[in-house]
């Protein structure tokens, strides 16, 4: 018999693992039960806003935008066009949004003006609280945390993906906003993913609270949905084709697969240790220095596959084959008469099984 001791053991936390299990992650793996996501019928060019977007811009009025005490939005839209009216402060959406997919395309002011954090500066604010910046950064330094791409104050972009002035640029925001409980203690931080011009410049990061041009600020529980904000910063920056998805809650995570390994003295490895065989295909399990290694020899359509893993011990009798390579996995069990004594090894690897006679 084998004595057992816990070992080892990879990959995640429990406590993740166990909170997902009530959800996404009961359903069997390729199951028809599922449901289909919705379909959406993406926009007609690259940057064109899909069939399930909230345009924020009609291209020719300032209607759904406002300023920020509720005066209609001084900024100018024509022609497909809004431009910032530097002086006039700051406008809002009227919609509210919380987690959102938002599109935006601008361009910075030509011929170029000022400099460092003066040169053709604007924003997007996610909630009216998470400024992602908007700056012509193109051969223009400032502080890194306050160039384009950057969330305001926190994090640098990963990389400078600047387009001159006067070009078009986009950006692709992915926002999640942040959650408190009941209380208005923080459950999780915001956290935003930013492309511009197609290009990862923030990778889901975490801001530390609302981003601010004086010091950190705190997380404080303002609701669940608020208006995005463009930012007004004295210069005329032209903004166009602005769409937003509002996004459902994040699924939650399947739990990660993980195993436990036992450990078995050699002497109860030895049981196993043996040629086994299905018609012409052979297995060969052998001690190693971690226990034992199985290895599997196959002709398949013509083809002839050396296949090996290191086992674990799982289960009584039963081990878990991982590859090294990241190849299939091998599920081995075997089965033992009534002396005790491995007869057959038992296989499941991908959708197949097999039986495999131990040779005497
Ligand atoms: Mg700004």
């Amino acid at each position: 018999m084998l004595r057992t001791a816990l070992i080892c053991f990879t990959m995640l936390l429990f406590g993740g693992a166990a909170k997902a299990q009530v959800s996404d992650s009961t359903w069997p793996t390729h199951s028809l039960d599922r449901p289909q996501p919705p379909e959406v019928t993406p926009g007609g060019q690259p940057g064109g806003a899909p069939s399930d977007a909230i345009a924020l811009f009609d291209g020719k009025t300032m209607n759904g935008w406002q300023t920020i005490d509720g005066r209609p939005a001084p900024w100018s839209a024509h022609d497909g066009v809004l431009e910032v009216k530097p002086g006039s402060g700051n406008i809002e959406t009227v919609q509210t949004f919380g987690d959102c997919q938002l599109h935006l395309e601008w361009a910075e002011p030509v011929p170029p003006k000022g400099e460092d954090q003066g040169r053709g500066n604007s924003g997007v604010f996610l909630m009216g609280l998470f400024e992602v910046q908007v700056l012509d950064s193109y051969h223009s330094q400032t502080y890194a945390d306050g160039m384009v791409g950057a969330i305001y104050g926190q994090y640098p972009p990963l990389v400078n993906a600047s387009r001159p002035p006067g070009d078009w640029q986009s950006y692709d925001i992915i926002f999640r906003r942040p959650r408190f409980d009941r209380s208005g203690a923080l459950l999780s931080a915001a956290r935003i993913t930013v492309l511009q011009n197609g290009i990862l410049v923030q990778d889901s990061v975490k801001p530390t609270g609302p981003t601010s041009s004086v010091e950190r600020a705190p997380y404080i529980n303002l609701g669940d949905r608020l208006p995005l904000i463009l930012q007004e910063h004295d210069a005329p920056v032209r903004y166009r084709n602005l769409w937003v998805r509002p996004l459902p809650p994040e699924p939650e995570s399947l739990p990660a697969t993980f195993v436990v390994a036992l450990r078995a003295s050699e002497a109860d490895l030895r049981d196993f240790v043996g040629d086994y065989a299905m018609g012409t295909t052979t297995l060969k399990v052998a001690a190693a220095e971690h226990g034992l290694d199985a290895r599997m020899s196959v002709d398949l359509h013509g083809v002839h596959y050396d296949l090996s893993w290191p086992l674990h011990l799982i289960d009584r009798d039963s081990f878990l084959g991982i590859a090294p390579d990241g190849g299939l996995p091998l599920h081995l069990g075997f089965v033992r008469d009534a002396k005790g004594s491995v007869t057959t090894a038992v296989t499941h690897m991908a959708e197949s099984y097999g039986s495999f006679a131990r040779r005497p």
